[in-house]
């Protein structure tokens, strides 16, 4: 469903974010989990695309295994990193054959452990791939006369390789002129952040609907996993110290998490947040718990879990 048609009405959304499985025990995890977050009926849920070789094959047979064995509907991420313009265009193609509605449209990490020259993409920035998109979508291949939806990320903390503020935001603008339908945010842990990013994003005339990326800490190696991969994360000392009570007891750990977010989730739906995307790490538990904890009305029950 294009996310015109999903952001419809007043009602936030609510969406859960999956990577490909990489081994045959970690897409048993991955398949658990999509039956045990199908019964919620998400607005959607979306895989990650990774920076080369066979997980994007991955990514791809995710999204359409979701796509048809689901009642999900599913977004893949799409990146700039390490693509020609005729591979991306097959990708594109691939996706409108099996109706996929939507792209998250993102410059992409670059690959690790191997050189990258990043002169060599056809595509130098995400707002290059979102007007390529556009381009597409106006070709009239896709079966939605509108063509894709198309999403793209915002940082409510700041992007790391942009540290001028001021530039960041007409970047941003560039993506949104170029034809981007909604932005989802990196994740964040302080909700002022996200309400100075929205209201940055105002000032500088952005009026797509902004959705708010939320990842629950549930473990003290995830909480320095997530350090790392998201450069520049800030953890506010109020989530420091209470992970500092607890840290040697991983259960207490995970519930002081869940219970951080979930206070994140209450106060982003008190101050009119256009939508919530769950970052789950391919796991149900935490999302379970803030989901059932939020009292949201249930939309279309699905009857039975499929895949
Ligand atoms: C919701 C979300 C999902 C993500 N999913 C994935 C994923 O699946 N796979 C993956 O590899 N990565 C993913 N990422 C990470 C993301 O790809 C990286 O953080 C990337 O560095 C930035 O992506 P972008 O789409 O903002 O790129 P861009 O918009 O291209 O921006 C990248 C940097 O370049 C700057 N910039 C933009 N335009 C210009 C310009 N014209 N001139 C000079 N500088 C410019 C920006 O300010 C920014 O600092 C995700 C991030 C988010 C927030």
């Amino acid at each position: 469903m294009h996310i015109t048609d999903i952001m419809q009405g007043d009602s936030p959304t609510f969406s859960f974010e999956f990577f490909p499985p990489k081994t045959p025990e970690s897409a048993e995890i991955l398949y658990q989990t999509i039956r045990d977050l199908e019964s919620y009926m998400p607005h959607f849920v979306s895989v990650t695309y990774g920076a080369g070789g066979s997980t994007r094959d991955l990514t791809h047979d995710l999204v359409e295994r979701i796509q048809t064995t689901t009642k999900l509907d599913p977004i893949p991420h799409l990146t700039c990193v390490c693509h020609k313009e005729d591979e991306i265009e097959a990708i594109l193609i691939r996706y409108a054959k099996t109706c996929i509605g939507n792209i998250l449209a993102l410059g992409g990490d670059p690959p690790r452990g191997c050189s990258y020259d990043k002169s060599s993409d056809a595509f130098q920035h995400a707002s290059d791939l979102v007007k390529f998109i556009r381009r597409f979508n106006e070709s009239g291949a896709h079966p939605d006369r509108r063509g894709f939806g198309i999403g793209i990320a915002g940082f409510p903390e700041g992007h790391p390789s942009t540290p001028n503020r001021l530039i960041e935001m007409d970047h941003l603008k560039a993506k949104v002129n170029a034809g981007a339908d909604y932005i989802v945010t990196q994740l964040f842990f302080d909700n002022r952040d996200f309400f100075d990013f929205r209201e940055r994003c105002v000032l500088a005339d952005i009026h797509i609907p902004i959705i708010a990326g939320i990842m629950p800490i549930t473990s003290i190696s995830g909480f320095k996993r997530i350090a790392e991969l998201a450069g520049g994360a800030r953890f506010p000392a109020k989530l420091l110290r209470a992970l500092q009570r607890c840290q040697n007891d991983p259960e207490m750990v995970s519930r002081v998490g869940v219970h951080f977010a979930l206070e994140q989730c209450h106060d982003l739906l008190d101050n009119n947040v256009a939508g919530i995307h769950f970052y789950t790490l391919n796991r149900s538990d935490a999302t379970r718990v803030i989901f059932d904890s939020l009292g949201i009305p249930s939309r279309r029950i699905a009857q039975t879990p499929t895949v």
